[in-house]
């Protein structure tokens, strides 16, 4: 099995590039994000819990992305594997999924990190509000409190794969296919 970790900011391109991927490599999605805004619109519990943290740009507490992964790895037999987007977010989250992958007789393959200079993902962020009608995308405030999130308790994640040899960086700014193009080279070392 594949499993890669796409990581980086709010912005940073992750749904674009994960797109690509899944079609090119015919691996699972799953993203935490997606996966609450399906939740928020179908209205389950699960929904109305997250959209308070959502709302605010903050996280939603780690027991209950995990539990939401678990069900999600649980309910996919047969796949090439996984591209994590969004996911792990926190530590915590991450030494969480080594353990349900482990429980798969499985792992994270190599992590993938966008990076993109702060002005340039806010500036992304506005452009997809316009869209998106995602309210997290539509006001300053939550957009700067969602990389300020990203800042303290995402970015420490990076280390936690670093540690363990698998942390690829790839620079996030440019075309969407020249930045592809760069991350299949990275996947196909795997
Ligand atoms: P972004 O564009 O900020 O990367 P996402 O679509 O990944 O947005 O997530 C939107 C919101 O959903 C986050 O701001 C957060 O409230 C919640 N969320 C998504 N994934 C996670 C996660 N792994 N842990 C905690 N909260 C999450």
């Amino acid at each position: 099995m594949l499993n890669i970790v796409l990581f980086g900011p709010p912005g940073a391109g992750k749904g674009t590039q994960s797109e690509k991927i899944i079609e090119k490599y015919q691996l699972t999605h799953l993203s935490t994000g997606d996966l609450f805004r399906k939740h928020l619109g179908e209205g389950t519990e699960l929904g109305k819990l997250a959209r308070k943290y959502m709302d605010e740009g903050r996280l939603v507490p780690d027991e209950v992305v995990i539990g939401m992964v678990d069900d999600k790895i649980a309910n996919t037999p047969n796949t090439n594997g996984f591209i994590f987007d969004g996911f792990p977010r926190t530590v915590a989250q991450a030494e969480a999924l080594d353990k349900l992958m482990q429980k798969n007789n499985s792992g994270i393959s190599v992590m993938i990190a966008l990076e993109v200079e702060e002005e340039v993902l806010k500036q992304r962020i506005r452009e997809r509000g316009k869209t998106s009608g995602r309210a997290d995308d539509q006001d300053e405030e939550k957009i700067a409190t969602r990389i300020g999130v990203y800042l303290d308790e995402t970015l420490p994640v990076a280390g936690y794969y670093e540690k363990q040899g698998k942390l690829s960086k790839v620079n996030g700014v440019g075309t969407i296919e020249g930045i592809f193009q760069d991350i299949c080279n990275v996947i196909d070392r795997y």
